[in-house]
């Protein structure tokens, strides 16, 4: 099977999975979407309300900070991979728990094997937490990180630039050092 076919066939088990108790209150499993080649994988937290609408991640407002910035490094939103922790929504967009990062987690470590990307983008507290550990996001960000032969870069959540214009600059400055090494 090929690395594409095994992908499709991941995120069809992910569209039915029902290991934790989110599959109850989901509209749409979002398992994340992009090319099987890319080079920088971004892992989110989990969907939120457009996101579990429309089965397509970071489509909201987060979602369209987030592109912007992957657009001003030159990329586009087709030239990486995108993914969460969780791939279902939890109840009011409330912090994932424990017991779901755990059941959840072999799904995005599943694809970061298949695309097998040049680095991955920890966007915030819960995917640096769940990813690497309990590393600071406001002492960790725009660091990389060497751990089990992937190379990790630590970012905040789009989230939390759209709360703080200093969060949304520190976000930037963060995205040109990512662009710096992939130059
Ligand atoms: S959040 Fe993850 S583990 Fe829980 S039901 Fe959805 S896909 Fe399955």
């Amino acid at each position: 099977m090929t690395r594409e076919k095994e992908l499709n066939a991941l995120h069809e088990i992910i569209h039915s999975c029902r290991l934790c108790p989110l599959h109850e209150t989901r509209t749409n499993a979002v398992p994340g979407e992009g090319p099987i080649n890319a080079q920088l994988f971004f892992i989110g937290e989990a969907p939120g309300a457009q996101e579990d609408d429309t089965g397509k991640p970071f489509v909201g407002r987060s979602g369209k900070l987030l592109i912007s910035m992957i657009e001003e490094i030159g990329l586009s939103r087709e030239d990486v991979f995108i993914s969460s922790i969780l791939n279902c929504r939890p109840p009011k967009n409330r912090t994932p728990k424990l017991s779901e990062i755990e059941l959840c987690r072999p799904y995005v470590e599943k694809q970061i094997e298949l695309i097998n990307p040049r680095i991955i983008v920890l966007l915030g507290r819960v995917a640096i937490y769940s990813i690497v550990g309990p590393w600071k996001v406001t002492e960790s960000h725009g660091r990389f990180f060497e751990a089990k032969g992937r190379t990790y870069f630590m970012t905040f959540h789009p989230a939390a630039a759209l709360r703080s214009s200093s969060v949304k600059d520190l976000m930037r400055a963060d995205f040109r050092i990512l662009q710096s090494e992939l130059l």
